[in-house]
């Protein structure tokens, strides 16, 4: 007896579908990718119950003759790989010929398409079963495709149970469209659920990239955020050494990055806003989220994520996109090169963000040479716009900078430190409102204050100038238990650098002979005592024994402020003016906000003056 039997091609496609067809949203994002593949410029998503007794996607694309429409269905037919090299540079979205088979494995499907080409006034119509094909025939149709899956793992009871709620599943199918509609704004989208449009996004006109980008996530959000353009190009390292493909080589460094981020300040709890595409495909890369971070540095809050939208193009064969079956996550060949790129990109959007309104008034000078990595401003102090006192009645000086004619394209207003700001007075001895043209603005001290120490520490050390530190009148010792002496030893050395004056006196005991200038503590001794406390606490979260410097930088920072007493007066504008020279203004080491922005518009909605 023959034991041996061939897979019958239904069952080898159901095996497929396992791989390609995990959910609802994986039939949605597959169809999808096949219509903007298809050339269309408007693509309806309709789904019933999440997406289990209904998926329907009709798009105006190039639509198939009736022999594409059946062989489109057969496995592994098709249109975009020919040979299987081709795989390693996919350019196009949806390479995966065996998506619809699959599908049509798992549901009771139909396929009704025409060409937009071809001669034929009438369209073809599939109507398959499980797998099977019940019907071929002709039948009127709009050029381009309709596909219907309905009922959804009908013929597989087992992974049909595995569905989530209808809540679940068409919330990953509404996140999968959000991703194809940021990711082609030129392309008309529809979303109906359950006979209800969600949303309708008309195309859009805007040419330039940035602008298109913006447009579709007003459309998308409505309310705009605040956003920063990243626009970045650079260059992965060079491979080999061979003068020969000189144009191929340059081909495979670039690494450009563009797209919006939020500005410093503007983050979220999850994931959930972070849009990554790489050549236009969305994509999940652990080594991505962490060069975001690092991008951010100390703009963001611990346990916040960013909020971008963010396109990296490479070269295909740059990228292994067969890593997962669904294509959703991604290698870079060279890893860390990529992420070292994409953390530049950001930080360097950031650190524009303050920059580019430095209007300085345009004098006639060699131009100087933008160094590769931008430093932070502190160096070079510009004319800033003018404090002015709340008394006087004099306008705000004709000086202040407007957006200077050649500013990037992309935003209207100037960062909130670039305005004339004028200071009202003070609430909760902490919160310093101010007022500018407008509208109302509060100041955290300390948050402020903690920006400025940080900064001005990161920049001596980089500078390898020891800190300037105060001899104490008396040096005072300082006694910990075995376990905290144990840890200070450790950091002992970032804090002398920091201008801590800190030596072993013994076992447990530690000797204190001076400490930061701007530190007016007046019980040094406790101020060690808590400093360890919140270096402990800083270590396990960080999950390490030997802190990095700047995080025993910003501790000491926020342990300094602290202790500080609040400030007053002239002192209040020195901060401002201070806070106007750091390269990250807008928040405090730790990535809390240092000032927060309502405008008049905001005040009349509130007011109920306007809607
Ligand atoms: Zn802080």
């Amino acid at each position: 007896m023959n034991r041996i039997r061939l897979l019958p091609e239904q069952v080898a496609n159901q095996i497929a579908a396992g791989e390609v067809v995990e959910r609802p949203a994986s039939v949605v994002k597959e169809l999808v990718e096949n219509s903007l593949d298809a050339g269309a410029s408007r693509v309806a998503i309709e789904i019933q119950a999440g997406g289990r007794s209904l998926i329907r996607v009709t798009d105006d694309g190039a639509g198939m003759s009736r022999d594409d429409a059946l062989l489109c269905l057969e496995r592994h037919a098709t249109s975009k790989i020919q040979r299987a090299e081709d795989l390693s540079s996919i350019a196009t979205m949806g390479f995966r010929g065996e998506a619809l088979p699959s599908i049509a494995s798992v549901s009771r499907f139909c396929l009704t398409t025409r060409e937009r080409d071809g001669d034929s006034p009438e369209g073809t119509q599939v109507v398959v079963n499980g797998g099977k094909i019940v019907a071929v025939k002709a039948c009127g149709s709009a050029t381009g495709a309709v596909v219907e899956a309905r009922q959804l793992f009908f013929n597989l009871p087992a992974r049909r149970k595995f569905l989530r709620s209808e809540e679940t599943e068409s919330s990953h199918i509404e996140r999968y469209l959000t991703l194809a509609a940021l990711a082609c704004p030129a392309v008309t989208f529809e979303f109906i659920k359950d006979g209800r449009v969600v949303w309708q996004l008309p195309a859009v006109k805007a040419n330039e990239r940035l602008a298109a980008l913006r447009e579709r996530l007003r459309a998308l959000r409505g309310a705009e955020e605040r956003l920063l353009p990243v626009d970045f190009s650079g260059t992965l390292p060079a491979y080999g050494q061979e003068e020969e493909f000189r144009e191929a080589r340059a081909a495979r460094e670039r690494f450009d990055v563009w797209g919006l981020i939020g500005a410093p300040g503007v983050s979220r709890s999850t994931r959930e806003e972070q849009h990554i595409f790489v050549n236009r495909r969305p994509v999940e890369n652990r080594g991505v989220n962490y060069a975001l971070l690092e991008g951010y540095h100390t703009a963001l809050m611990k346990g916040r994520y960013p909020v971008c939208c963010l396109f990296i193009e490479v070269d295909p064969a740059e990228v292994d996109v067969n890593i997962h079956p669904a294509k959703r996550e991604i290698k870079f060949h060279r890893e860390k090169a990529a992420r070292d790129l994409l953390t530049q990109a950001v930080r360097q959007a950031l650190l524009e963000f303050h920059q580019r309104v430095e209007a300085k008034p345009v004098l006639p000078q060699a131009p100087e040479s933008k160094p590769v990595y931008a430093a932070p401003p502190l160096a070079q102090p510009v004319d800033l716009p003018h404090f002015t006192k709340p008394a006087s009645s004099v306008p705000p000086p004709a000086q202040a900078p407007a957006v200077p004619a050649a500013a990037p394209k992309q935003e209207s207003s100037p960062a909130l430190l670039h305005v004339p700001l004028r200071l009202v007075g003070v609430v909760g001895k902490l919160y310093v409102v101010l007022e500018s043209d407008r509208g109302l603005v509060l100041l955290d001290q300390h948050a402020a204050h903690e920006r400025i120490l940080f900064e001005q520490m990161m920049r001596r050390l980089e500078e390898n100038v020891a800190a300037p530190s105060q001899r104490l009148l008396l040096a005072e010792t300082v006694e910990l238990t075995a376990r905290d002496a144990d840890f200070l030893r450790g950091q002992l050395k970032a804090l002398t650098r920091l201008g801590v004056g800190l030596s072993e006196f013994g076992e447990r005991t530690f000797l204190l002979d001076a400490l930061p200038p701007f530190v007016r503590a007046s019980d040094p001794r406790r101020f060690v005592i808590e400093l360890v406390d919140e270096l402990k606490a800083a270590g396990q979260s960080v999950n390490t024994l030997r802190l990095g410097e700047h995080v025993v930088a910003k501790t000491v920072c926020r342990h300094a402020v602290k202790a500080n007493d609040p400030l007053a007066g002239p002192e209040l504008e020195n901060l401002v003016e201070d806070l106007r020279r750091c390269a990250m203004p807008y928040t405090c080491p730790h990535g809390r906000p240092t000032l927060i922005e309502m405008n008049y518009r905001e005040l009349e909605r509130k007011f109920g003056r306007a809607q």
